[in-house]
């Protein structure tokens, strides 16, 4: 029998980003705090999702080397950039790991590191902080990867804040690292979906709530914030609130402020702003 696994996770605090100008109260330009799990046996460690910028990267992968465990794999559970653009950094520090995806997560992105229009985004949401020419992780055709003789289980998950999102289970301690599908303590981010895709993202927070896991790590989550598994249902009611408040409300300030009425203390009232001004662009 292989020791146990500890399951350990970092988190970069929230930091202004460059957005267009505020329409309202909270409205000013600021990226959500965001993690990366370390996974790690007696000798050997699995990094899940990388940050973003030089500065993190960098201290991401000072915080493992205090581990003093071999890094054997980088896994990244869904597309969007925020989660894996600190890879080819990391890389430099980690080069005996090998960089990993799913094989939807891993065309998502490949589309945004190479889509000029998203690309251009992401450099102009983080001049100068980003890689020019970003390394993206290559396709995992299996379901999961070993680390001293334990699984970790790559969920095809489908609909988080973004589709074809993907989680990693792990069964032998109970965890779930859970990337976008699940947010703690920070609004979440919408502008991806409709009524019908966050129906989806919903049946997907069942599906994780359905491995009994008691660890839930978010994507996003306020730092020192328990990793526990309540966060699971205050999502799915967080998606339900704003489905049912983008019904109501007819304009942008009052789904803003509807919405943190119901859910004032999460960070970065930004994000609802986002959400707000595209689902009322849907409305067409
Ligand atoms: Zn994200």
């Amino acid at each position: 029998m292989s020791n146990p696994l500890s399951l350990d996770v970092y988190v970069t605090p929230m930091r202004p980003v460059v957005g267009a100008p505020a329409q309202g109260p909270g409205d000013e330009p600021v990226w959500s705090p965001m993690s990366s799990t370390l996974i790690h046996g007696e000798h050997d460690a699995i990094l899940v999702d990388t940050l973003v910028t030089f500065d993190q990267a960098n201290v991401l992968a000072d915080w493992v080397d205090g581990f003093g465990k071999k890094v054997i794999a980088i896994l990244i559970a869904h597309g969007h950039s925020d989660h894996w653009i600190g890879l080819q950094r990391l890389l430099q520090r980690f080069p005996c790991a090998k960089a990993l995806a799913r094989q939807a997560p891993q065309q998502r992105a490949q589309f945004e590191a190479t889509d000029p229009k998203t690309k251009k985004y992401w450099q102009s949401t983080f001049p100068g902080e980003i890689p020019d020419d970003p390394t993206v992780p290559a396709p995992l055709m299996e379901g999961g990867i070993d680390i001293e003789e334990q699984r970790l289980e790559f969920i095809d998950i489908g609909q988080g804040d973004t589709e074809h999102s993907t989680v990693i289970h792990v069964p032998s301690i109970a965890a779930v690292v859970a990337g976008d599908v699940v947010y703690n303590q920070v609004h979440m981010l919408t502008v991806e979906t409709d009524e019908r895709s966050r129906q989806a993202w919903m049946h997907s927070l069942d599906r994780i709530a359905a491995l009994q896991p008691r660890i839930v790590v978010a994507g996003h989550k306020r730092v020192n914030a328990p990793d526990t598994p309540d966060n699971i249902g205050a999502s799915k009611r967080y998606l339900a609130d704003f489905t049912r408040i983008a019904a109501e409300r007819k304009t942008v300030e009052g789904i803003v402020n509807a919405m943190l009425a119901l859910h004032g203390d999460r960070d970065n009232p930004y994000v609802v702003w986002l959400s707000a001004r595209r689902a009322v662009a849907r409305r067409g």
